[in-house]
């Protein structure tokens, strides 16, 4: 496929998935600069900073075609003086993702080849918390000789969704599938795994809700005296 017909795909999927409201941005491939969430990354596995570097872009670009502008923050090894964000206690437009490497039984209770997890309340609603399984990752690498940092930021993006979308499910296309198989590498690598665009309206949904109850949280905050 030539790069001019992937792009009116792309655009003409664009169009689709937007909503009223985004339209206008959503069109440029530009996020909403409103639709903002902040992830922190706790990097407990000590990726190479490049390959850290790039996959927040891989997954940054994810989020942005569905209308989503991330902030990162590196929150690991990092003192209250250099990120004092990261100490700050979690709002609804939180998340927090780790990156670890499991030990031996912690891999042998994961099912094989599984690269993250998200933790959704049993209650419903969006969660806050998602993992990478970095050793996992790594093996998928070496095994379709895949840049580690397609695979990170997929994986994250993926997980991130999760959380969006307040749903463990998965669906037989896109992003949220629930293997990849090499030919969705493939598409991967041509920026071509994205969320659906009903999912990505409820992704948006979702990041809306979850500004509108921070929002009210900063205007509890402001209601009480300070002492
Ligand atoms: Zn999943």
């Amino acid at each position: 496929m030539t790069k001019t017909v992937r792009n009116f795909l792309a655009l003409s999927f664009l169009l689709i998935a937007s909503t009223p409201g985004l339209a206008e941005t959503a069109s440029t491939g530009e996020a909403n600069p409103s639709l903002k969430i902040t992830l922190r990354v706790y990097d407990y596995a000590q990726v190479r900073p490049r390959t850290l570097a790039g996959a927040k872009r891989e997954a940054g670009k994810i989020l942005r075609k569905a209308g989503v502008e991330v902030v990162w923050l590196d929150c690991y090894g990092v003192t209250v003086e250099e990120n004092p964000a990261c100490r700050q206690s979690l709002g609804p437009s939180d998340l927090v993702l780790r990156i670890v490497r499991p030990n031996r039984a912690a891999r042998a209770a994961l099912r094989h080849n599984t690269c993250g997890l998200s933790v959704l309340p049993k209650n419903g609603g969006g969660g806050t918390y998602a993992a990478i399984f970095y050793d996992g990752l790594e093996e998928v690498a070496k095994a379709l000789r895949l840049p580690r940092k397609l695979i990170l930021g997929h994986t994250a993006a993926h997980e991130i969704g999760h959380l969006l979308l307040a749903s463990t499910g998965h669906s037989r296309r896109g992003l949220m599938r629930a293997v990849f198989r090499p030919k969705d590498w493939d598409r991967a690598g041509m920026g071509d795994l994205l969320f659906t665009p009903g999912q990505g309206q409820r992704v948006r949904a979702g990041v809306m809700e979850r500004l509108r109850q921070q929002e009210q949280a900063v205007q509890m905050a402001q209601l009480v005296p300070a002492n």
